[in-house]
């Protein structure tokens, strides 16, 4: 028997204690999500701390399978996975497994690595690795390398089956999408939110996004941009809605009422409480930013204590310690950089003041707020707010129920 399969492997769940079953669980639905999406439907098979997915019948390398390496690779929770075959539980079929997947091995030198978690198999894994080792020395004359080789083979012995391979795959880590309870993320069409985004889908949180524009006073080009973002972000979650919501009816009142220099600050604490609207109604924890200490004026430890005094759930920064060269490469690595790079009107941009508070003060922030009833405006924003699902075939309708 020599079937072909992907063994997937995701280090951080295992630690997880009793909660373990229910991470394993999710990540199970995501990756058949993920495979389904691209039209993958046989079962993904939970086993002996792994998973096993049956390519059937099929030649291993087949062009078919590098769409399904390439979804395995950016599902949040998989630490790596394999791709070779599952061989029957004796030293027979290892070895001739082993022989049909070595044909493929590059030139050079090699070594065998058994795990066997089955100690009931009857052999222990440096005899499995010499057998098999000296199988690959006779056939293909390759030398062997214990330290520094070139190719791995792989040979672990479970409980649930015999599985081998030679090819390993490194996906993020991280913990499944869904795991972690739901968060918003206010994103901008700039570099740092996408990404902040990201560590925290990576972390296991389930993403909404909002984005606050001021359109019709500025162009869409920031709604078409976050757009995109999303639509790279979502190959993650494999499904995000985005609230696209209008505020530059508010920013008129804030210009209208507050010093030029205490606008920035102001829009961010409306941000931050029209985000909270969207994430109780799609039970969310808390928000996310992708601001980073000191990155720019505005993004002071005295102003970002005047936003959060807006905000009654935690506001998450993911980004706080790096620099914009960390995040940029990061973005780089998932894919947002190219989308970031383009311009964009931003609405912060809109009637911006020449210079901004860099010390807010609460105390003043309320002042200014007393004299300005936004009311009306908060929920017009919410109920104007585009809704954009971005995500695969399988999607739900989703409607704005803000009226
Ligand atoms: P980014 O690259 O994410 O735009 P930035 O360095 O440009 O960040 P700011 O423009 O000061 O920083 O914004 C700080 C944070 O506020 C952003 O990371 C984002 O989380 C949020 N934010 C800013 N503008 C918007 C917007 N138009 N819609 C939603 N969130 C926004
Ligand atoms: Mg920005």
């Amino acid at each position: 028997m020599q079937k072909s399969i992907i063994v997937i492997h995701y280090g951080e769940i295992a630690l997880k204690g009793k909660n373990r079953l229910l991470f394993e669980k999710q990540l199970h639905r995501n990756i058949h999500e993920a495979l389904r999406d691209i039209g993958y439907s046989k079962d993904v098979q939970r086993v002996n701390g792994r998973f096993i997915l049956s390519l059937g019948d099929d030649e291993i390398g087949d062009s078919s399978h590098e769409i399904i390496l390439q979804r395995l690779r950016e599902i949040p929770g998989i630490t790596y996975f394999g791709v070779g075959f599952e061989v029957g539980r004796n030293i027979e079929e290892i070895v001739d497994g082993v022989i049909t997947l070595s044909k493929d091995l590059p030139s050079g030198s090699f070594k065998v690595d058994t795990r066997r978690s089955d100690k009931g198999f009857p052999l222990s894994s440096p005899e499995v690795n010499r057998l098999v080792g000296q199988a690959i020395v006779d056939r293909f004359n390759l030398p062997v390398n214990l330290n520094n080789p070139v190719s791995v083979v792989r040979i672990e012995i479970a409980f649930s089956g015999v599985y081998i391979f030679c090819a390993r795959y490194q996906g993020i880590g991280g913990l499944p999408v869904g795991a972690s309870g739901k968060v918003v993320s206010l994103i901008s069409a700039g570099f740092d939110s996408p990404v902040a985004s990201y560590l925290i889908m990576k972390r296991g949180a389930r993403v909404y996004f909002a984005h606050f524009h001021s359109s019709p006073y500025v162009s869409r080009n920031s709604i078409d941009q976050v757009h995109s973002l999303i639509g790279r972000l979502s190959d993650f979650q494999h499904e995000s809605i985005c609230y696209m919501v209008p505020i530059a009816e508010i920013q008129k009142k804030i210009i209208a009422a507050a010093p030029p220099q205490y606008r920035v600050l102001l829009y961010r604490r409306v941000m931050v409480r029209l985000a909270e609207r969207i994430a109780a109604r799609h039970k969310c924890e808390a928000l996310v930013t992708g601001e980073s200490l000191g990155q720019v004026a505005s993004q002071t430890l005295r102003n970002m204590r005047v936003v959060d005094e807006s905000a009654s759930m935690p506001v998450l920064r993911p980004l706080i310690g790096m620099d914009k060269e960390e995040i940029i490469s990061l973005a780089r690595t998932i894919g947002t950089e190219t989308i970031s790079a383009e311009p964009y009107d931003d609405c912060c941009s809109f009637l911006m003041p020449r210079q901004v508070e860099t010390w807010g003060s609460v105390r003043q922030v309320h002042e200014i707020e007393s004299k300005i009833d936004y009311t009306e405006e908060y929920e017009q924003a919410l109920h104007n707010a585009e809704i954009v699902v971005v995500a695969n075939r399988y999607a739900k309708e989703v409607t704005n129920d803000f009226t």
